[in-house]
C-alpha cells in the first residue's frame, strides 16, 4: 500500500494563450492550444512521487479521450490510479486563457470531480501509518468524511484548503496540518492577510477554532508554522521567477513527502517541532523550484533537483 493517499480533483488543463482577454461577444485568434494535466489533487500526488515517495489516488474522471490522457499521466509519474474511477460526467476540465502579461483567466468545470462520494471513500484502503492528503476540488461533504475515516485509522491527515472556502469547524479540528496560502487563510478567518505578521495573527485565530498546526505560504517571503505552542517563520529560497503556478502544490508534495521521513508519533515536543520545521524547509525548496519554469505539472521538481538546490 502507498504510503500517501491522495484524495481529490484531476482536471485537463485548456491553455491558450492569447494578445488580451476577449471583451464579451468578441472572438479574438489566440496561439496553439496546450492541454495539460492538472487539477490540485493530482498536482500534489504528481508532487510527491515525483520526490520518491509512494502515492495512490483516488478521484473520479470521465469515460471521455481526456480521462484516458490523465491516467496516462497518473501513470508516467508512478502514482498508483487503482482508485480512480470512470464516471459518466465529463473529465474535469479548467479553460485558461493567458495574456501577454501573463495574467490568467479561468473556467473551471468540474465535471467528475464534482461527482467523487462519501462512499468512493468508505471502503478505499487506507495507507497504514501514512498520510492523507487532501483539497477543495471534490464536494466538501466528501473531504469531511475522509478526514474522520483518516482519523478512526491513525492517518496523518493534510487538508489544503483551496480553492478557498468556508469549512465546517470538524475538518478544521480533524486536520493535522491545514496549509493555507494568504489568501485562503484570509477568507477562512475573514482577516486581512498580507505580510507574516497578520498570517500569525489569523493563524492563531484557526488554532483556536481548534486546528492543531497551521502553515501558511507566504510566496517569496516562505512559510510560517504556527500552532499552539511555537511560531516560527521558514525563508523562501532564492531564484529566478518565470511563473508562480503550482507552487503551493509543490510545497504540499514536498512537506508531506519529508513528513512520511518522521515516525507519526516521535517522542516528543520539540523532535515533532523539529520534524515539520524540516518538511517545510523541503516544501519551500519544491515551491521555489515550482517558480522557475513555465506550467503547473511540467515544473513539479524531481528529488534530483531539490538535491542540487540543497547543494548549491
Ligand atoms: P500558492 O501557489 O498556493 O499561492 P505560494 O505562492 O504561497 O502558494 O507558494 C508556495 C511556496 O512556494 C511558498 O511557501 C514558497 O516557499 C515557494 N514560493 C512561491 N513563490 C516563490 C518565490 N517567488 N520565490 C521563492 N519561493 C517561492
Amino acid at each position: 500500500m502507498p504510503d500517501i493517499l491522495v484524495i481529490g480533483s484531476l482536471n485537463a488543463d485548456l491553455v491558450v494563450r492569447a494578445s488580451h482577454f476577449p471583451q464579451p461577444g468578441e472572438t479574438i485568434s489566440g496561439e496553439d492550444l496546450q492541454v495539460i494535466p492538472g487539477g490540485k489533487g493530482a498536482n500534489q500526488a504528481v508532487a510527491a512521487a515525483r520526490l520518491g515517495a509512494s502515492v495512490a489516488m483516488l478521484g473520479r474522471v470521465g469515460s471521455d479521450n481526456f480521462g484516458d490522457f490523465l491516467l496516462d499521466n497518473l501513470k508516467s509519474n508512478n502514482v498508483d490510479m487503482q482508485l480512480v474511477q470512470r464516471d459518466d460526467a465529463s473529465t474535469g476540465t479548467a479553460i485558461i486563457v493567458v495574456d501577454s502579461s501573463g495574467q490568467n483567466s479561468i473556467v473551471l468545470s468540474p465535471g467528475a470531480n464534482g461527482k467523487v462520494t462519501s462512499a468512493d471513500v468508505s471502503h478505499a484502503p487506507l495507507p497504514a501509518g501514512g498520510l492523507l492528503l487532501l483539497q477543495l476540488e471534490i464536494p466538501t461533504p466528501t473531504v469531511l468524511s475522509a478526514a474522520q475515516r483518516a482519523k478512526e485509522n491513525n492517518l496523518r491527515v493534510i487538508l489544503n484548503p483551496a480553492p478557498a472556502k468556508a469549512l465546517p469547524q470538524e475538518l478544521i479540528a480533524l486536520a493535522d496540518f491545514i496549509i493555507p496560502n494568504e489568501s485562503e487563510l484570509s477568507l477562512l478567518t475573514d482577516l486581512p492577510v498580507n505580510d507574516i505578521t497578520s498570517a500569525e495573527t489569523a493563524a492563531k485565530q484557526l488554532i483556536e477554532h481548534g486546528a492543531q498546526n497551521v502553515i501558511v505560504t507566504l510566496g517569496s517571503n516562505g512559510a510560517l508554522i504556527v500552532n499552539k505552542y511555537t511560531r516560527t517563520h521558514v525563508d523562501a529560497f532564492k531564484v529566478s521567477v518565470v511563473d508562480t503556478t503550482a507552487a503551493g502544490d509543490a510545497f504540499i508534495g514536498g512537506f508531506a513527502s519529508k513528513l512520511l521521513d518522521s515516525a507519526s508519533l516521535l517522542a516528543n515536543r520539540q523532535e515533532r517541532d523539529l520534524a515539520i520545521q524540516k518538511a517545510v524547509r523541503y516544501g519551500c525548496a519544491c515551491g521555489a523550484l515550482a517558480t522557475t519554469k513555465f506550467g503547473a505539472q511540467p515544473s513539479l521538481p524531481t528529488k534530483k533537483e531539490i538535491e542540487n538546490l540543497f547543494h548549491t
